[in-house]
């Protein structure tokens, strides 16, 4: 299994090899540490997941909410037709 360090060192070696930009390795590293990352609809800046308003702008963001999957119970968007994770097709009655 891959974990978040495993992750945190290959970029680390990507970026000593010169294959990332600071800029980029930052930035991915970033994303990973934070796991789940949302974007401002609006701005499209870095807020937390499940903001109901961005930090940056203000737009309200509560339109798209979080649902869960049935299946494997993993954050999916809400009105998703399946899981991108297991696949499961979701609001079957
Ligand atoms: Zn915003
Ligand atoms: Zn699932």
């Amino acid at each position: 299994m891959v974990t978040r360090e495993d992750i945190s060192a290959e970029l680390e070696k990507l970026c000593d090899s010169g294959k990332l930009t600071l800029d980029e390795y930052q930035r991915l590293k970033r994303i990973f540490e934070i796991g789940k990352q949302a974007f401002c609809k609006e701005c499209g800046k870095p807020i937390p997941v499940g903001s109901l308003y961005c930090k940056y702008c203000g737009d309200q963001q509560g339109v798209v909410q979080t649902a869960y999957c049935e299946e494997c119970g993993k954050q999916i968007p809400s009105g998703s037709n399946r899981c991108p994770y297991c696949s499961d097709k979701q609001g079957a009655p």
